[in-house]
């Protein structure tokens, strides 16, 4: 089986090959606001990775007590800027700014999020353009290794709009039957435990015990908690290891395919801007 860095690897090297095989100069804008040492954390480690890819990038910073108009202004000078390929606003947003009004600012053709209503919506129809990255990664895992979806019983723990949601929706267009759990889902260790493929998206540290796993059930760990200055998942790894029969661990697991999978996405936007056949 093929690890979360190998996969990740193998996708940066891919889109790397391609960008310099065509002399495609693709440009990514960060938009950031605030000071979420988190979200600092994140952008640049996306920054690194698009420079190595051969991606150029640029962070736009917005103080914490930017108002939602000069955030959606920000996004639509880029969306306006013909040298910008790509736009990620970078979530949490501050409080007084409502994320949806900002996805909806910003164009579909540059969204390598995938989170305007119509990427999403596109997504939902089943002719999918730029979808969010993170379940972009999760699905590479499954391809790279082989791992059957087909008549699988998935359970997604976790409804957001960039991970729970459309890594169902991904999954069912792969003809599994898919079971949403969410904060308020009755029984919820019941259900997970029937899962052949669970899908952990909470956001609360070893949330999914080794009780609430099947015997050989794939068990994709999507969280990301910082606990004490550590980096923990979901799913609480050291008991659950034994019993699935593949585990993503945190670090080192899908938050490396959801910086993979952010390059190929630039990349198709890219194309798609370029009039170049997908
Ligand atoms: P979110 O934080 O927006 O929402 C959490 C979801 O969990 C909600 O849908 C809620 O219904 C559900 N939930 C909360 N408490 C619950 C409970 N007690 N029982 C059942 N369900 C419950 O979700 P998100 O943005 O998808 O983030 C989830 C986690 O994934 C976070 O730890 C986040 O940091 C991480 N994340 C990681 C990556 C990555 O690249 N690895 C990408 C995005 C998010």
């Amino acid at each position: 089986m093929l690890t979360c860095k190998e996969i990740a690897d193998k996708i940066q090297e891919d889109v790397r090959n391609e960008l310099t095989k065509n002399n495609y100069a693709p440009t990514l804008s960060f938009v950031v606001v605030g000071n979420d040492p988190a979200s600092k954390v994140y952008v640049s480690r996306k920054e690194k990775v698009c420079s190595a890819v051969g991606i150029v990038s640029q962070s736009h910073n917005l103080p914490e007590t930017a108002s939602e108009e000069d955030v959606i202004e920000l996004v639509r000078e880029l969306n306006e800027d013909e040298g910008v390929n790509g736009i990620l606003v970078q979530l949490p947003l501050p409080k007084q700014i409502n994320p949806n009004k900002v996805s909806d600012a910003i164009s579909p053709e540059k969204d390598v999020d995938g989170i305007t209503p119509i990427n999403l919506g596109r997504l939902v129809s089943g002719n999918p353009f730029l979808v969010p990255c993170t379940p972009m990664g999760i699905m590479a895992v499954f391809e790279m290794n082989q791992l059957p979806i087909e008549g699988r019983h998935a359970v997604v723990i976790g409804r957001s709009l960039i991970v729970g949601k459309p890594i169902s929706l991904l999954l069912q267009n792969k003809n599994a039957t898919v079971t949403m759990c969410h904060s308020k889902t009755a029984d919820l260790a019941a259900m997970a435990a029937q899962a052949d493929i669970l899908i952990a998206a909470v956001g609360k540290p070893k949330f999914v015990t080794a009780d609430m796993v099947k015997k050989d059930a794939v068990v994709i760990d999507v969280g990301i908690n910082r606990v004490e200055d550590k980096l923990i998942g979901d799913v609480d790894y050291e008991v659950v290891k034994d019993k699935a029969s593949f585990i993503t661990p945190v670090p080192g697991g899908v938050g490396l395919l959801t910086v993979a999978m952010l390059t190929r996405n630039l990349l198709t936007a890219y194309k798609a801007q370029k009039n170049i056949l997908l």
